[in-house]
């Protein structure tokens, strides 16, 4: 069972931000900072590589809505819009759903960093992944 199917289907209780026919916003239950908010398909999909296009499409519309608006309510300076998809890649809950992170400054509690691994040959990484 899925718990965020659970949440569409009000088995589970949640505070939602917005709703309509495809896509439901509520605030993540954990919040790493003030109105991490969490969007999902009313449609249960795994996750964004495999989440219907047009589906996609109004998730990242609503993300953009919804983040300005956190943006001028809660008066965060930045915000992350991410998106985990496996375990590998830290994906808890195998229901696709998008982040939305206010920021404050660097020393909020969210850390997300890029660090340099090891050096890659950038030739050959370009021919094995450009897209024809
Ligand atoms: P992930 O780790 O899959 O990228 O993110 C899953 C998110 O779902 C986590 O940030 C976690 O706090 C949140 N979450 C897990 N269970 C619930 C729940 O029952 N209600 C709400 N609102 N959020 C949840
Ligand atoms: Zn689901």
């Amino acid at each position: 069972m899925c718990i965020f199917c659970d949440i569409v289907k009000g088995n589970i209780p949640a505070y939602k931000l917005y709703e309509d026919e495809d896509v439901l916003a509520f605030l993540d239950i954990s919040q790493v900072t003030k109105g991490h908010t969490l969007i999902i398909p009313k449609k249960h999909y795994d996750n964004f590589l495999n989440c219907d296009e047009i589906i996609l499409k109004k998730l990242t519309q609503t993300a953009q809505k919804l983040g300005n608006h956190i943006m001028k309510k809660t008066g965060a300076n930045g915000m992350h819009l991410l998106s985990n998809a496996n375990e590998a890649a830290g994906q808890s809950v195998p229901h696709v759903h998008l982040h939305l992170i206010p920021r404050w400054s660097a020393q909020d509690a969210c850390v997300i960093s890029f660090k340099e691994s090891d050096k890659q040959d950038m030739e050959a990484l370009h021919a094995l992944l450009k897209m024809d």
